[in-house]
């Protein structure tokens, strides 16, 4: 790895005010004491991993939850005083923070603007209160619009909102009236995300949604409150007609940005660059090695060394990930860079999945490879080929 490339560093925040039915990210409420205890334990460990990273320069930083903005605004902003005094943070560096309506002040955006952080994301999900009721929000549309105009009144010009496609009960029209909702807003949102909301085993909507889905889906047959294949499918189709008007590229399988708004970090971890992460359950892949921290809080509050995982890829397991990450890009992935990676063609170890499924129509091969519009409905299946 050369080490003057990209370099990502992750912050993981894992509060939030109250549990949402269908989340099962790394995220619960806490007491103030308790927050506190993880920050400080969140400095050390970004201030005793430095020596290893001090010959790279930082391009992107992301924190993320939980919900960054659910504990104090001076709080979150002395983890990036950590940062800046014990590693090499490019002036240009993108810093982005999640938030979520209805956690977030005047004061507190003045004081994240101040600390460096130059991009937000709101997470919106839906402009229907009764959907985001069901969803188990903590903020109403009127929040939203209230932190969407205080977020640009503190200077922000980098702005992500994330939506959600294919909630229970939800029709096509409702899901375009909640991108409509984001397409007048003034100014519009410079990226947004739209992701189509999945059941995860472990959650309240996986007791009320997802057993009787696996049963259905058996039998081909809609589970009676979730929107059907079809009509999911029409979602995602108005996404990218009424964001394509818009002036949005897609750029990624659900990630939608103006011009020069791509999101450097994610785009780092889909390109597969080195990025740290710190915090709870924080994931890094540095030089090959994926490694994951501890899930548990306590464990991570009193161990010294917060590693659960560690994995030295193999050079198959790296060619996977090449694949399947590079293909949610809308570029896709450079043959040459793969030669130049891995020391073989790309063709003489994916020869037969990429004739065949350029045969299908669903991946386009040239000097680059990726996803036709036909193969982005598929993409999972098409994904799976590319396991060794
Ligand atoms: S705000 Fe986000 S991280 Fe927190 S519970 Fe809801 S979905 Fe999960």
């Amino acid at each position: 790895m050369d080490r003057s490339e990209a370099f990502g560093i992750y912050i993981h925040i894992p509060f939030c005010v109250r549990k949402c039915q269908y989340c099962d990210f790394l995220s619960a409420p806490a007491s103030e004491p308790v927050q506190e205890a993880y920050l400080d334990a969140l400095k050390e460990e970004i201030a005793g991993q430095a020596p290893q990273h001090v010959h790279r320069k930082v391009s992107s930083i992301y924190i993320g939850g939980g919900t960054p903005s659910a504990v104090p605004p001076q709080a979150l902003c002395s983890v990036l005083q950590t940062l800046y005094t014990h590693y090499n943070v490019r002036s240009d560096a993108e810093i982005s923070m999640e938030m979520n309506p209805g956690t977030v002040t005047r004061e507190g955006l003045k004081q994240y603007r101040q600390a460096g952080i130059n991009r937000v994301s709101i997470g919106l999900q839906s402009a229907h209160d009764r959907e985001l009721r069901l969803l188990g929000r903590i903020h109403s549309l009127e929040d939203f619009l209230r932190t969407y105009e205080a977020v640009r009144d503190a200077g922000f010009r980098n702005v992500n909102v994330d939506v959600m496609a294919a909630l229970p009960g939800q029709s096509v029209e409702d899901y375009e009236d909640t991108l409509r909702t984001l397409l007048a807003l003034s100014p519009i949102p410079e990226h947004i995300s739209a992701y189509s909301l999945i059941i995860e085993e472990g959650t309240p909507f996986f007791e009320r949604y997802g057993k009787e889905k696996e049963t259905l889906e058996k039998t081909g047959e809609a589970q009676p409150d979730l929107p059907s294949e079809e009509a999911e499918r029409q979602m995602d189709k108005r996404t990218r007609q009424m964001l394509y008007k818009a002036g949005y590229h897609r750029y990624e399988i659900s990630n939608y940005s103006l011009a020069g708004y791509e999101c450097r970090h994610n785009k780092g971890c889909w390109r597969r660059e080195d990025y740290a992460g710190f915090g709870l359950g924080a994931a890094s892949l540095l030089d090959n090695v994926r490694s994951r921290n501890c899930t548990d809080l306590q464990s991570y509050l009193h161990k010294k060394d917060k590693v659960m995982e560690r994995a030295v890829l193999s050079a198959e397991e790296q060619m996977e990930e090449f694949m399947f990450l590079g293909l949610r890009l809308t570029k896709g992935v450079d043959r040459e860079k793969f030669r130049r990676c891995f020391g073989v063609p790309m063709e003489e170890v994916y020869g037969d999945v990429l004739r065949e499924n350029e045969e299908k129509g669903l991946l386009h091969v040239g000097r680059r490879v990726a996803l036709s519009s036909r193969g982005r409905d598929v993409a999972n299946y098409i994904m799976a080929g590319f396991l060794l």
